[in-house]
């Protein structure tokens, strides 16, 4: 039986009017506004104005940030399966254009290309290799499968997309495509008897997933100005070690299918290769091929770019002016919609400004500096964010609080959370105020609904949203939306049917969902900007940190190797100690009215996730420093716990940078644990 919070929730008299102040239809007019304008990243300065001057109109200051970024645009492309016997068959390569989603000022829908795709042409035979990590690579060499030369036809799920072009780049193949399965949808299929959309809640069948295939585990982020902002007059580096050679783009199912049934019967077939996530719904045989004569031709042209993004970034100062919180949503879609992503989170930012506005209105100050930001160019790499990071991370190294983002703030019913674990406490406290709908009705709290389908399980942050540049450069961060759980409808991710009718028709009808979420984020922001004491659970962080050992421990173990965890065992033991007494201290100082001790405890608080961070980064990849979590190299969004000693084991199988890794991470943890120490 899971636990339920007392019903209705009962609000301070500040939080009532943050939660009172939003409203359904405003909510879905910024949706409206957001989803009706074209706005690929670099191409939307009318909507970052907009964003700015929404939230200057709620009391924030508000201005544009603008960096000088690399950028691919969509020329052309094509592809043509030419059969053993002559006979050709043209994917579409389009998805269809819709009389419901039809939007202003996009005539025809919007091309189906992958962010920093390589312009290049290639003609061969090809190989299905899966989902493309590398455990499906090292399979097909171990089959004899031939994969020099051949194209890639990948299935999506899994690792980031980027990572499926850098692998079969890295095996000698000279293209990839990329197709949505309709495995990955679940019971709701055409095959099971539910209309497509826009008739009912499955896939369109020529929707297509676009997105970036930058090598995002190297580092995001401007890919020509790794750790430094990119300005008019920057220094620009070779783009190669973060973007593909070869040329790439998605496909719908439908465009697949007859890709994948021309292998039918050659190489081997899916039941052979007996791998989980490898035979998907499409009903063909999922052979690996090549099978003789069957030859993909592709072309694919993109257009390469140096040109300006927009932030919009607004605040109110706090009365602490060396205490911020920042919370974030990207603004820049695939498409035209972008109704879920990430426009569900910005309509949410705008409702969330006029809340605090209203605070303001009362006379009201936050404690700490609030800073509300919209990231450009989040879709090619998370440029919008990481950028301004790199610009001003002294500043936000001394100051930051927290980050939290939002990005798909709303794209089914189910809520979702993922955090440091510091943060666990409070964000978990804040879904107990907040009526959640469900099934029509509003009888539970965010929090009994996030419980019952996520059994009380904070989330791991690793990447795939602008919390990157903060979590890794050692800022607490959060990160919260709501996705499609486990029924229907079917959420069209990065297709042109993530539109204003979908979110109408099927994804929030009426836009109860966003209110909730909306609701969240600003009474989580309130605390943390506003509370005495900076609402961290120290102590949490400990039992995190021994899950992290428990996992290491055991990925070790299954190896033939050996590492001594020794140093490890101690820097925990030694940082739960100092949470106690932080812990402690925080308590001292709130009973005995200790304004001084209270500033310590909070700069404290502040500051003591930078003491994770390892200067030099993990090998091959210094962006990245926190030793408690990475994006992990062979999954690229899913984290990984104390990467440096995981994945010295798992991926370089290297004991001695494995044992190496047990002291730079226990010196991290160290380091924290001094920052905390009274
Ligand atoms: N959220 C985008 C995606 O999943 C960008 C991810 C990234 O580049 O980190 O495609
Ligand atoms: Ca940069
Ligand atoms: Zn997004
Ligand atoms: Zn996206």
């Amino acid at each position: 039986q899971a636990p339920h919070a007392p019903f209705p929730p009962v609000l301070s008299e500040t939080e009532s009017i943050l939660s009172n102040s939003f409203d359904s239809t405003s909510l879905s007019e910024w949706s409206h506004y957001y989803t009706h304008g074209l706005h690929i990243a670099g191409t939307n300065k009318s909507q970052a104005q907009w964003t700015a001057d929404r939230w200057a109109e709620n009391g924030f200051t508000a201005s544009l940030a603008e960096y000088i970024v690399y950028l691919n645009y969509p020329v052309s492309n094509s592809l043509t399966l030419t059969y053993g016997n002559g006979s050709v068959f043209h994917p579409k390569l389009k998805e269809d254009v819709l009389a419901e989603d039809s939007v202003t000022g996009s005539p025809d829908s919007a091309p189906v290309f992958h962010g920093y795709s390589a312009t290049g042409n290639a003609s061969a035979e090809y190989v299905y290799v899966g989902r493309g990590q590398q455990v499906d690579f090292d399979r097909l060499v171990a089959l004899g499968v031939p994969l020099e030369g051949k194209i890639a036809l990948a299935r999506y799920g899994g690792p980031f997309r980027g990572l499926k072009v850098k692998n079969a780049q890295d095996y000698g193949m000279i293209g990839a495509v990329i197709f949505t399965d309709t495995a990955d949808d679940g019971n709701v299929t055409e095959a099971n008897g539910y209309a497509a959309y826009p008739e009912g809640p499955a896939r369109n069948p020529t929707s297509a997933q676009r997105g970036s295939v930058q090598f995002l585990s190297t580092y995001p982020g401007d890919p020509t100005t790794p750790g430094y902002p990119s300005k008019e007059d920057s220094p620009r580096t070779d783009k190669s070690p973060v973007t593909p050679r070869i040329p790439s783009f998605p496909l719908s199912w439908q465009d697949a299918k007859p890709l994948l049934n021309a292998l039918d019967g050659h190489g081997t077939n899916g039941s052979e290769v007996n791998r989980t996530n490898w035979v998907g719904a499409l009903n063909s045989t999922y052979s690996t091929g090549p099978a003789p004569g069957a030859v993909l031709s592709m072309s694919n042209v993109m257009r390469d770019a140096i040109t300006p993004i927009w932030d919009a970034i607004a605040w109110i100062n706090g009365t602490n002016s060396d205490e911020t919180i920042v919370i974030g949503n990207h603004r820049d879609a695939w498409i035209v919609g972008g109704a879920a992503d990430p426009n569900s989170g910005s309509a949410i930012m705008v409702e969330l400004s006029k809340a605090f506005g209203k605070l303001l209105q009362t006379g009201w100050k936050p404690r700490r500096n609030i800073v509300l930001a919209s990231w450009d160019a989040e879709e090619y790499g998370l440029l919008g964010s990481t950028e301004w990071v790199e610009e001003y991370i002294p500043w936000l190294s001394a100051t930051t609080v927290s980050y939290l983002n939002i990005d798909v703030g709303c794209s089914g019913p189910s809520p979702g959370l993922s955090a440091t674990p510091e943060l666990h406490k409070v964000a978990i406290e804040t879904m107990k105020k907040v009526i959640w709908p469900k099934n029509g009705a509003l009888n539970l709290t965010m929090y009994d609904v996030w419980f019952e389908e996520t059994e009380g399980e904070v989330g791991v942050l690793g990447s795939g949203s602008d919390y990157t540049a903060f979590l890794h450069k050692g800022i607490s961060s959060l990160d919260v939306g709501s996705d499609q759980g486990a029924g229907d409808p079917i959420y069209h991710y990065h297709s042109n049917y993530d539109t204003w009718h979908w979110m109408t028709t099927y994804g929030d009808p009426g836009f109860p969902v966003h209110k909730a979420v909306g609701q969240y984020l600003s009474l989580l922001a309130y605390h943390l900007a506003d509370d005495e004491v900076v609402p961290f659970d120290l102590p949490n962080y400990t039992v995190e940190l021994k899950k992290y050992f428990d996992a290491v421990e055991k990925t070790i173990s299954s190896t033939s190797g050996s590492v001594d965890l020794t140093e490890l065992t101690h820097a925990i033991d030694e940082f739960e100690r100092r949470a106690i007494e932080i812990k402690a201290l925080e308590q001292k100082a709130l009973e005995g009215e200790d304004a001084d001790l209270l500033l310590v405890v909070n700069h404290k608080y502040r500051d003591f996730q930078r003491g994770f961070t390892s200067q030099g980064g993990f090998p091959e990849r210094e962006f990245y420093q926190h030793v408690a979590f990475a994006p992990g190299l062979d999954t690229g969004y899913a984290p990984v716990t104390f990467p440096g000693i995981t994945e010295a084991v798992e991926i370089y199988k290297d004991f001695d940078m494995a044992q190496e890794w047990v002291t730079k991470t226990a010196q991290g943890i160290i380091r924290a644990a001094n920052i905390i120490k009274p």
